[in-house]
């Protein structure tokens, strides 16, 4: 697929988890599920459902203890994360504090940190997209909470990877701010097309960019299907509960 500006970029794929179990001591995991290749499924659930635990086993960081992950129907077995074709951004800490802007975003494309011109070019043009234009030079210190996010979905756009997981990514920002990350996200997905899972405790968060809702309680999947179904006639009981906790 080919965006606006003619930048080749890698569409959504299907994501499955076929079988999966895992566990850390007490806490066991059970995950059987399709994610339809290009939309975006909020995932939600109470705290410690294991949302961040699923994450983790489709990005890598975690090896199920039996059942697989594949991604287009091709098993990762134990394909290292930076060998995946997945990105992920968490709540925070996604960036080098002692490397700029640039470097930072730079490591999307080239783990090396030798940037060259094109490289450098690409990440001037994401930089761009995401609102820091010009920034390359500052440290991340030097940016607020929310820059910071967008640097980080600038790194994303360069890694230009089919499946995209964000770990609560806006939690830490205001309202105001959360909307304008969402509604850049949304641009991007648009323009994209990725499979993203996006993990959020805001219903409103999950009703406005989610096409799709996965609702997680206990260390499954206890429900998942379009999102009209989960907010327009109200879901599973369980996850009413979950929504009315929060209201
Ligand atoms: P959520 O993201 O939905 O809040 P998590 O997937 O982070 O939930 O955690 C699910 C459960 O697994 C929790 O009970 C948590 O304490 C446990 N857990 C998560 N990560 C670890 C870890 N690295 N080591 C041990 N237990 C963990
Ligand atoms: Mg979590």
């Amino acid at each position: 697929m080919t965006t606006m500006d003619g930048t080749a970029t890698q569409k959504g794929l299907t994501v499955a988890l076929d079988g999966v179990s895992f566990s850390y001591g007490e806490a066991s995991f059970r995950f059987d599920a399709e994610f339809e290749a290009g939309r975006i499924t909020a995932i939600m659930g109470p705290s410690g459902s294991g949302k961040s635990t699923l994450l983790n086993l489709i990005a890598g960081f975690e090896t199920p203890d039996a059942g697989k992950v594949l991604i287009a129907g091709v098993d990762l077995g134990d394909t290292p994360p930076s060998a995946r074709p997945v990105s992920m951004v968490f709540q925070e800490n996604n960036l080098f504090a002692h490397l700029s802007v640039e470097a930072n975003v730079g490591l999307g494309r080239s783990p090396s940190l030798k940037l060259g011109d094109a490289d450098r070019a690409a990440v001037t043009k994401a930089l761009a997209r995401v609102g820091l234009a010009g920034k390359e030079k500052r440290l991340p210190r030097e940016l607020s909470g929310g820059e910071r996010q967008r640097v980080a979905l600038a790194r994303v756009l360069l890694r230009d990877r089919p499946v995209l997981l964000l770990d609560e990514p806006f939690a830490s920002l205001g309202p105001a701010l959360r909307d304008d990350m969402l509604d850049l996200m949304a641009g991007i997905h648009a323009e994209r097309e990725m499979t993203v899972l996006f993990v959020t405790h805001q219903p409103e968060d999950a009703r406005r960019i989610g096409q799709d809702v996965a609702f997680l309680d206990e260390g499954t999947i206890a429900a998942i299907g379009p999102a009209d179904d989960f907010f327009d006639r109200s879901g599973p009981d369980a996850f009413r509960r979950y929504i009315g906790d929060r209201g």
